[in-house]
């Protein structure tokens, strides 16, 4: 899995837009990579390349290669929700930012401005620039603390 988080975002809208991207940059737009970046745009949460290639009938190894495609273009993020694999969605959708509870799997995503007290506190305090787009911030949500406090 590449961790191409610093390949700059393109606000690309749409699959066909993605299909204009990849042309541009030399790359074929093959009936999978189509595919792929369909099923992104078409989804509101995150995917991961299984249910991607649930969705598409691809199989989920050239799901992944054809994700690293999009991925190195800009087109396409990933962000790591627990234990499982990556999930990917659009650049071009606003960048969120996660909490996961650790107890329940519940998730919450966030728009990223409604982190930025707690990235201030860490720039302050450690000269840190932080970010929860890629690896989520990993704790108990309000009800499982609730049931057992402490
Ligand atoms: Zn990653
Ligand atoms: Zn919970």
């Amino acid at each position: 899995m590449t961790h191409s988080h610093n390949v700059p975002a393109r606000q690309v809208r749409s699959a066909e837009e993605a299909a204009r991207v990849m042309r541009a940059a030399g790359l074929r737009v093959t009936a999978s990579r189509r595919a792929v970046a369909q099923a992104l745009f078409a989804a509101s949460d995150p995917l991961t390349a299984e249910q991607i290639a649930e969705a598409t009938g691809g199989d989920p190894a050239s799901v992944y290669r054809n994700l690293d495609t999009l991925e190195g273009l800009g087109l396409v993020r990933h962000v790591h929700l627990g234990h499982g694999p990556g999930c990917y969605s659009p650049t071009a959708q606003d960048e969120r930012e996660y909490l996961v509870c650790e107890e329940c799997g519940d998730r919450l995503a966030l728009p990223a401005a409604r982190l930025d007290a707690v990235r201030a506190v860490v720039r302050d305090e450690f000269g840190f620039e932080a970010r929860f787009s890629h690896f989520p911030i990993v704790g108990r949500c309000a009800r499982c603390a609730a049931a057992s406090p402490g």
